[in-house]
């Protein structure tokens, strides 16, 4: 029996738990930056699965990849070595310049990762007194669902009822180099920031503002630890979105595109001044580092040290910026643009995010508001200028 699309939501709405408010569109296909749901109408996809979709849906070297691991092994267990972690390992330390990587699965358990090494660095390397760890995050950050994460959100939807907290989180304004200098403190174990905030609203920090982090960490012994989950992975234009300001973090802090869209890996990156405070037996993960795993993040980091898709994300951003800027003042109140990358603040008056989401998906694009006012655009980078143009036409005539 096949379901239409109506027949899905309901039945999805009844046996699945209500932890989203999805766009009522029912999809069963992908190919590049298009989509197909169940009754054949095609979808430009310009949310990318939050940017693990950079490759687009079901690239063909992902693909030929995944398929021949799923013959070979799948899964070991971190209690045997498999022929496929110390290639990856590999491949990823070196195109993130670092010396060591953890594997681990999804987002939030990268930035869980990152949270106990820098506690961990900070009892052992710096002599901050056992438990009196702190961390600095950002206002307005997203890291992710866990309850030690939700504990540093001030996203009250995200947080509330979810208590009794994890303690040891500061929280400094964005973008504000002063007030984390007044943060920092003997006990400061790290500086937590997503270079670009992208649930927040792809929100890019004043020129000048990671270079300060980078000095205020140096200066104080202090870990700086970027989480590009979402900014990183070419989505900027650059491996990285701290290389729009020359910086180099201590950790990087890794996940979505790094699986390519196929599967859930994610990983932290750092040096062995750092990472050797990890010994065995005090961190680990069923599924980190799995052979499926590793094949489809050894292919993700291998297409990624040849350049092609920052340089369309570069280029194609500036196409994406050009087109969107004369809807500045005719419908949006602001844009913010880095790669191929975009946040859209509807004016005053118009749609909500939601409501423009609404309205685009009417016309075959698929997006998400992050805030009430804001739209996120980050289409796979595999997209043509041409399907920028349908994107941008098609945001023009919703706001219309
Ligand atoms: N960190 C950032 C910057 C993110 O954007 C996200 C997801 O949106 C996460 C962490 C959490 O990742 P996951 O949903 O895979 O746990």
């Amino acid at each position: 029996e096949t379901l239409d699309s109506n027949a899905h939501m309901t039945l999805t709405e009844r046996y699945a738990a209500h932890n989203y408010h999805p766009l009522p569109v029912v999809l069963s296909h992908g190919e590049g930056a298009w989509v197909t749901d169940v009754e054949g109408r095609r979808y430009l996809d310009c949310l990318a699965g939050y940017s693990a979709l950079n490759f687009g849906h079901g690239h063909p070297r992902l693909l030929a990849r995944a398929h021949a691991q799923l013959d070979r092994l799948t899964l070991t267990s971190r209690a045997f070595y498999n022929d496929l972690l110390g290639p990856f390992a590999q491949g990823l330390a070196e195109l993130t310049g670092k010396e060591v990587v953890l594997p681990m699965n999804t987002g939030a358990e990268a930035v869980e990762t990152a949270v106990k090494v820098a506690r961990k660095w900070g009892y052992v390397v710096k002599g901050v007194p056992e438990g009196a760890a702190n961390i600095v995050v950002m206002e307005g950050n997203f890291h992710g669902r866990t309850t030690t994460i939700v504990s540093f959100s001030d996203d009250k939807v995200a947080r509330d009822e979810y208590g009794p907290f994890t303690p040891g989180f500061r929280s400094v304004t964005y973008g504000d180099a002063q007030a984390l200098r007044e943060a920092v403190d003997d006990s400061t174990v790290a500086v937590l920031l997503e270079p670009i905030q992208g649930e927040g609203g792809v929100v890019i920090p004043p020129e000048g503002y990671l270079r300060e982090v980078r000095e205020i960490c140096d200066a104080t012994g202090t870990l700086m630890v970027a989480d590009e989950i979402q900014s990183g992975l070419a989505r900027t234009g650059r491996t990285f979105a701290c290389e729009h300001e020359d910086v180099v973090p201590d950790i990087y802090v890794l996940g979505k595109a790094l699986g390519g869209g196929l599967y859930p890996v994610s990983a932290i990156a750092a040096n062995h001044d750092v990472l050797d405070v990890i010994k065995p037996g005090t961190h680990g993960s069923t599924f980190g580092g799995n052979p499926l795993a590793a094949a489809i993040g050894h292919e993700v980091v291998t297409m990624l040290a040849e350049g092609e898709f920052q340089q369309r994300a570069a280029t194609l951003g500036g196409v994406l910026e050009e087109r969107l800027r004369p809807l500045v003042g005719r419908g949006l109140a602001a844009i913010r643009v880095r790669g191929l990358w975009a946040g859209l603040d509807i004016e005053p008056g118009g749609p909500s995010g939601r409501g423009l989401s609404e309205r685009l998906l009417d016309r075959g694009v698929l997006v998400k508001d992050t805030h009430g006012s804001t739209i996120r655009i980050a289409p796979p980078l595999v997209v043509t200028e041409d399907e920028i143009g349908v994107l941008v036409d098609a945001v023009a005539d919703s706001l219309a």
